[in-house]
């Protein structure tokens, strides 16, 4: 059996002998172990991040960028063996996982302009013969927590932009899928990076409380579940890290009447089941204004039957299993719960079997109409294929509804009125909005984040927000009087 191991100061090694299984959701069948880390473990991680860092930070920004550079070219040339480690171990579509190993990439290709990201700002003459300017500075050691869903481009929202500004990065992946972050870690060596600069420690809630209260970790990012979210973003604030904590997600997507409705069907349909529903941005609520409802329904129900469900190892699957038999009996229990709550199950994803692979954690396609905003399945997060149609009078019930939810991940609309989509892009109280467009992920040179129950801290992840994040501001103000004698001032200067 595969033993997946620590990387740490540039090689594969684990201390302890404890472990976890590791699934091929598709068949729900074991395929490696994966260890989960110890306080030896983790100590160890902590002394090469801490060793390396100094002479990182020391590192001149055009170097760093030249290490990321190889890096880049390294994962283009490796992204089918990164894309069918993340769809083994996910289950994901091979394109599907192809495109969010793309997504992480361009984070490193904003890295590389690390030198001139960090240019600082410079003042002369803040007073006579003053001069005053301003850097960012790394942290030191940065830690990153991340979620199953995406085990390429979560992590790498993250490290690529920690270590570009001179930080080192121990990264905890998700036991669920941990082998691309190996993989990726060992490319980054490969690309020239020194030793301990890029550490990956595996393990469950054991680990992520040895980072918390670790004094030598000073950031901590986190993705996943509100819930872990929130006890993350308390925890660390109370030691006094910088946090980052993402949380979980129910994205609307508002059909206007005057809609180009074949467009937001599409968009519905593979925003709402692709991955299996198991993204943070998928749509889990389609808002039906108006007349156009039984419309929208119909063809989403039509389009919905259509979708083929396989594995990823089939060229033509749309979607594939969810992660695990456990959070498949918790997806159909929310079916169970809509349908006894009374909304209306169209099309019933339970019990979807494939031949040979009867044990896989598959969910066909599910959807829910007449839907109420008192239910549960619209109140939850159910992170799985289910789309659940709410009907609404007009457009400002639709916005009141999008804006009283507790989560404010992401959002779209589809319209044909410009003054419509502005008002909406406007009030819509929800990190990312989309216009015409179902899933509004911001490109890497922008930042990523939700509001409310979805972002816990100040900062969005990469972009400038990124920079931000990993870096302290320092203001420097100096004079040089050579020849006068300058005196005590008991004032502030204000000249
Ligand atoms: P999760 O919260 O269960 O796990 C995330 C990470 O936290 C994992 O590394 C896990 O080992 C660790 N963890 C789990 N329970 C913990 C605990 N009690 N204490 C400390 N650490 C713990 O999330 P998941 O199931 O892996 O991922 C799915 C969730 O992630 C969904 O809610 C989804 O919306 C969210 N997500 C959000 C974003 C975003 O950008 N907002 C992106 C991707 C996923």
């Amino acid at each position: 059996m595969k033993r997946i191991n620590n990387y740490i100061n540039g090689s594969l090694n684990s201390i302890s002998q404890k472990e976890l299984s590791v699934e091929d959701p598709s068949k729900g069948e074991e395929i490696a172990k994966v260890v989960l880390s110890s306080v030896d473990d983790f100590n160890k991680a902590i002394l090469s991040s801490k060793k390396s860092q100094i002479s990182w930070s020391n590192t001149t920004p055009l170097k760093r960028s030249r290490i990321l550079s190889n890096y880049k070219t390294l994962i283009e040339k490796n992204i089918d063996e990164l894309a069918s480690i993340v769809s083994q171990e996910h289950g994901k579509t091979l394109a599907d996982a192809k495109g969010s190993v793309t997504r992480g990439l361009e984070v490193v290709e904003f890295a590389c302009g690390i030198p001139h990201l960090l240019k600082g700002e410079f003042s002369q003459n803040v007073g006579t013969n003053i001069d005053s300017w301003s850097i960012r500075q790394p942290l030191g050691v940065c830690a990153g927590i991340t979620p199953f869903n995406f085990p390429a481009m979560v992590p790498m929202w993250m490290f690529p932009i920690a270590i570009a500004c001179g930080n080192s990065f121990i990264l905890k992946p998700s036991e669920k899928d941990p082998s691309c972050s190996v993989r990726l870690a060992e490319l980054f060596t490969e690309a020239g990076l020194p030793d301990g600069v890029f550490n990956v420690i595996h393990g469950d809630k054991e680990v992520v409380d040895l980072i918390l209260n670790s004094d030598d970790i000073s950031s901590v990012s986190f993705v996943g579940s509100t819930p872990v979210a929130k006890y993350i973003y308390e925890t660390s604030a109370k030691n006094g890290k910088r946090v980052q904590a993402l949380g979980g997600a129910k994205n609307h997507l508002v059909v206007m009447p005057d809609a180009n409705l074949n467009q937001a069907v599409d968009g519905i349909i593979g925003a709402g089941y692709g991955s299996a529903g198991e993204r943070c941005m998928a749509i889990s609520v389609a808002v039906a204004v108006g007349d156009i409802a039984d419309e929208l329904v119909n063809k989403i129900h039509l389009e919905a039957q259509k979708l083929k469900v396989a594995p990823w190892t089939d060229k033509n699957s749309d979607m594939g299993p969810v992660i695990s038999k456990e959070h498949k009996d918790k997806i159909e229990n929310y079916i169970l719960t809509g349908v006894n709550e009374g909304a209306k199950l169209l099309e019933d994803g339970r019990n979807y079997k494939i031949q040979g692979y009867e044990n896989g954690y598959f969910i066909g396609p599910t959807l829910f109409d007449n839907v109420t905003k008192d239910m549960t399945i619209y109140k939850e997060e159910i992170f799985g294929p289910v789309v659940s149609v709410v009907r609404v009078k007009n457009y400002d019930d639709a916005l009141k509804l999008v804006n009283e939810h507790a989560f404010g991940n992401g959002t779209s609309i589809y319209t044909s009125d410009g003054e419509i989509s502005r008002h909406f892009t406007t009030h819509s109280k929800i990190g990312m909005v989309g216009v015409n467009v179902p899933i509004p992920v911001p490109m890497a040179f922008h930042s990523f984040g939700g509001w409310k129950q979805s972002l816990f801290g100040d900062h969005s992840v990469h972009g400038m927000e990124g920079i931000h994040f990993y870096t302290k501001l320092k203001t420097v103000t100096s004079r040089w009087p050579k020849s006068i004698q300058l005196g005590p001032e008991f004032v502030l200067p204000t000249n």
